[in-house]
């Protein structure tokens, strides 16, 4: 992109300029435990991902420069090391932009993936969904394929609403007779996939929007779909949609709207109920980490460690209490009006991986004691060197929730090529308040709930939240193949666990 160009997309607030990528590198993993710990206002991307590679650990994060200068003053250079890695800077010029006006013409012109065309075919998906073409796109699948849409019950601090819809391969008009009284089928679906709750993650929403744009087109016109080097028939298409996915492409529209216009690598909600006067990082919530698991870290986990934070101006403020914020309680009411559903995708960005159960500590099967509703074990939780404290996971689900991401990552490294991970949320790193573990939680806690098993699936490179238009493409035929995948292994593996 030109220059000139650049800077029309990129208001004179812009502040990812002076952000800078950069590694941490120990031979301790213990040393970056103590980085986290001592810093936690930086930002370490979705979690903090401490990754082992040639006899070392690594740590990503992004900082100013005078952070990064802070840091070097403080930090030990025997014992931490700081690689300054300049591509996000690089990466900016080419930034896939964001679209302007509504290519959806307010629901008049429906959205269509990449899955569904034919081979050889040239394709323009065209900039980013800007968060009104999100609402356009819905709007216009639900005139083009006459699906179920709802509108959850809680409003954002802004006064957006967030939607959602159901393709299950009814139509609205075939379900006369089948219907409760309020006019939903609520007890057919077993999937349920969302994005955008991290706000700077771009194409998330995009991801989900072109996926189900293609099963139904490809179900309305009797074919199959292929991404990349993956190809799915009509027939998975169909069995994909009878499982019934519930989906809603954008849960946080205020977060997404404010970094779309500002280009600031903004992550949280617009909630300016903690912020400091004069501190425009403490407004907002870090929703991923306000769900009712484990919420108040402090309480629940080792002081050694720090699975979410207390400072409203961190990346991962958690808010005043679990679920304070609408956006997360409208992922709670989800579960409450589709009772059935069995298996939870949030989407994210940028990491290259697929996560499992659990996040808070590494996982075991010997000693259910060892769970995290068990106050015994206050104070405890997180350190992922110990043996304190491991969760607890029947060794069938541990099984099940391992044997789903090693499928659905090797159907994306097959379909673009490039990596994908499956691994245990927990890492080398606990987080607290996540979504994927709220779901799964819910039966831990309640078994008369249907069992949830709940996966973040992170596409993309690592901190590089804003694609270019080629990656853009890229993480959309990765995702696709993944979601793909991930159904049709679901129902192999079961629809109820
Ligand atoms: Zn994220």
């Amino acid at each position: 992109m030109k220059t000139a160009a650049l800077f029309a997309l990129l208001p004179a607030c812009a502040v990812a300029s002076d952000i800078l990528s950069i590694a941490f590198r120990a031979k301790d993993a213990t040393e970056l435990h103590r980085v986290i710990r001592s810093n936690n206002h930086l930002d370490y991307g979705c979690k903090p991902v401490i990754v082992r590679s040639e006899g070392e650990h690594k740590l990503h994060a992004l900082v100013s420069s005078d952070q990064l200068a802070t840091l070097k003053r403080s930090l030990d250079p025997s014992l931490v090391q700081i690689d300054t890695m300049d591509h996000i800077n690089k990466r900016q010029e080419a930034t896939a932009p964001i679209g302007k006006g509504d290519r959806f013409k307010g629901g008049k012109v429906a959205p269509r993936g990449l899955g569904s065309r034919k081979r050889g075919e040239q394709v323009n998906l065209g900039p980013i969904l800007n968060v009104d073409e999100v609402y356009s796109a819905m709007k216009a699948l639900e005139k083009e394929y006459d699906i179920d849409m709802f509108t959850a019950p809680f409003k954002t601090y802004e006064g957006q609403i967030v939607v959602g819809g159901v393709a299950d391969g009814d139509k609205k008009k075939d379900k006369k007779g089948k219907k409760d009284k309020k006019g939903k089928k609520k007890d057919a679906q077993h999937i349920f996939f969302t994005s955008g709750i991290h706000a700077r993650e771009r194409g998330g929403p995009d991801n989900l929007i072109y996926f189900i744009s293609d099963l139904l087109y490809a179900n309305e016109h009797r074919t199959g779909l292929t991404y990349g080097k993956k190809s799915y028939t009509h027939a998975q298409v169909k069995k994909v949609l009878s499982a019934g996915i519930v989906f809603i492409p954008l849960t946080n529209p205020d977060g997404v709207r404010h970094d779309q216009a500002n280009s600031n690598l903004w992550r949280k909600n617009r909630n300016p109920a903690s912020a400091i006067p004069g501190n425009d990082l403490s407004v907002g919530v870090d929703l991923n980490r306000n769900f009712d698991f484990l919420w108040n870290f402090t309480k629940y986990f080792d002081p050694s460690v720090d699975p979410a934070s207390t400072n409203p101006a961190s990346q991962a403020f958690y808010g005043t209490a679990p679920f304070s914020e609408p956006e997360t309680r409208n992922y709670r009411w989800v579960y409450d009006a589709f009772p059935k559903i069995s298996w939870f995708v949030d989407i994210h960005s940028a990491a290259g991986t697929l996560l499992y159960s659990w996040g808070d500590d590494v996982n075991q099967s010997n000693d259910p004691k060892q769970n995290l509703f068990n106050p015994a074990y206050d104070g405890k939780r997180g350190p992922v060197e110990d043996s304190v404290y491991k969760e607890y996971i029947s060794e069938e689900d541990w099984y099940n929730v391992a044997l789903q991401a090693n499928r659905t990552t090797a159907a994306m490294v097959a379909a673009g090529g490039r990596e994908y991970i499956p691994q245990q949320a927990v890492g080398l790193y606990p987080t607290s308040g996540a979504s994927d573990d709220w779901a799964f939680s819910r039966w831990h806690k309640d078994k008369s709930v249907t069992k949830v098993y709940g996966y973040t699936l992170e596409f993309g490179y690592a901190t590089n939240f804003y694609p270019t238009s080629e990656e853009y493409v890229q993480n959309i035929i990765d995702t696709n193949a993944g979601f793909m995948e991930f159904v049709l292994s679901a129902i192999e593996i079961g629809l109820k666990h």
